[in-house]
């Protein structure tokens, strides 16, 4: 493998998308010798097989066979997801005043919208043509700077850096695209679409898209001594950068008699309900069908191959920020750079307790490295992950844990070039060991 951090900021330059977060896993699982296998077909497993099914294209389920049937070895389980918010764009979206067009957009999730000003977006996603028979789905991605929203001059708001911003959703966050009288976003995905060369359509043969903003400006290494990144979307493709390379890794070691599993959701930022979000049955029906297709009529297969089965949730964590750190519970700080963190949750906000966050302070222990532990103070919030969804809609026991970060749902956020690799080492020894859980 290259280097992890350049690596892993090539992962996020080609995933600005959660549909282009698949498609470029995809790749890499096909370079890996991993074959589609059809949600359609009748599954036939075998030892060793590397299989990978997509779902409603964000979201991805890679798998190898282990030595034993499923449910007599289990499966061992990586979850992350490919969504990050961002601005949205709405079906009817042209909108014509003061000289100006503009882009009616909706925030995705809970998007820092004040970091979408003066950035160099650009829009990606997919657009549903008219086909011949039934509607296609194609990538689109602009990959150039063609938006802007612009902050509001200091001189027309006096007080703000006193007073804070305050940014109305629906007004304020309208990026221009061109001035009055510019084509129609219809328009300019026709002609992107042909200058890509993809097909030869007209405005009429859009049906729908979803499309997205984000920021071209490309993922870097930084800090005095290249102790950083910054990036965009770093939660959470990230974890799904390393889920990815525990995979990849471990395909090629010798098989274990647990099957390994890599699940990647979409909808994580919007409650994971969906179809093909965490609490949709997507891993539930592939493990069971994992089990089936290992050897059918295996009796109360399904049942025994869930005991044995343990599930690594894996999303970015909150590391202490240095100008708010009274935030932070005081010894639960994370550091950028420190390495991975334990989430911790004693209301179920994260899936961890003294069994599984035991057990992934273990697979550390064994490669030398010392986990960090986060729990949000007492009187504040706390956010989630799909670890307890997945857990609820499985039984299966599960850890969440994630890289420290800072500036979680900016535009542009920042994590440490130090943890990469040892996310990755921690979640291939996961995947390939031998002993029981
Ligand atoms: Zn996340």
């Amino acid at each position: 493998m290259s280097d992890p951090v350049v690596d892993l900021l090539h992962f996020i330059d080609r995933s600005p998308t959660p549909y282009h977060a698949v498609a470029e896993s995809v790749d890499r699982l096909r370079a890996a010798d991993f074959r589609a296998i059809g949600e359609g077909e009748v599954w036939d497993l075998a030892p060793g097989d590397r299989r990978y099914l997509v779902r409603h294209e964000g979201s991805l389920v890679a798998f190898q066979v282990g030595e034993t049937s499923p449910a007599e070895g289990g499966f061992r389980i990586i979850g992350a997801h490919t969504d990050s918010p961002n601005l949205r764009v709405k079906p009817r979206p042209d909108v014509d005043g003061n000289g100006y067009r503009q882009l009616g957009v909706e925030p995705y999730g809970g998007a820092l919208l004040h970091s979408w000003l003066d950035r160099d977006l650009s829009l990606a996603g997919r657009v549903t043509l008219r086909g011949a028979s039934e509607p296609r789905s194609v990538l689109i991605d602009f990959a150039r700077p063609i938006l802007r929203i612009p902050n509001l001059a200091i001189h027309l708001q006096r007080e703000l850096n006193k007073e804070g911003l305050k940014l109305n959703a629906q007004q304020h966050m309208a990026p221009i695209i061109g001035l009055e009288g510019s084509p129609d976003l219809r328009e300019l995905l026709v002609s992107e679409l042909r200058a890509q060369n993809q097909v030869e359509i007209d405005s009429g043969d859009v049906l729908a898209f979803d499309l997205m903003t984000y920021d071209v400006q490309p993922s870097v290494v930084s800090g005095v001594r290249g102790e950083f990144i910054h990036a965009p979307r770093i939660d959470n493709l990230a974890s799904c950068h390393a889920g990815l390379n525990a995979l990849i890794g471990a395909s090629s070691a010798s098989l274990s008699q647990h099957t390994r599993v890599v699940v990647l959701y979409d909808h994580e930022e919007v409650g994971s309900r969906s179809a093909n979000g965490a609490a949709s049955p997507l891993l539930a029906e592939v493990l069971e069908r994992c089990v089936c297709g290992f050897k059918s009529g295996e009796p109360q297969g399904i049942e025994r191959a869930l005991s044995r089965s343990t599930l690594i949730s894996a999303d970015m964590a909150h590391a202490v920020h240095p100008n708010y750190s009274d935030l932070h519970e005081p010894e639960h700080r994370p550091v950028v750079g420190r390495g991975p963190v334990i989430k911790s949750n004693a209301n179920q906000s994260y899936a961890s307790d003294a069994q599984t966050a035991g057990l992934f302070a273990g697979l550390c222990d064994r490669l030398g490295i010392e986990p960090q532990h986060f729990v949000s103070r007492s009187d504040l919030g706390c956010g989630s992950t799909i670890g307890p969804i997945t857990a609820a809609r499985t039984g299966i026991r599960t850890v969440d844990v994630g890289n420290p970060m800072l500036s979680m749902h900016s535009c542009r956020e920042m994590a440490g070039t130090a943890d990469v690799e040892p996310m990755i080492a921690v979640l291939h020894s996961f995947l390939v060991g031998q002993a029981r859980l």
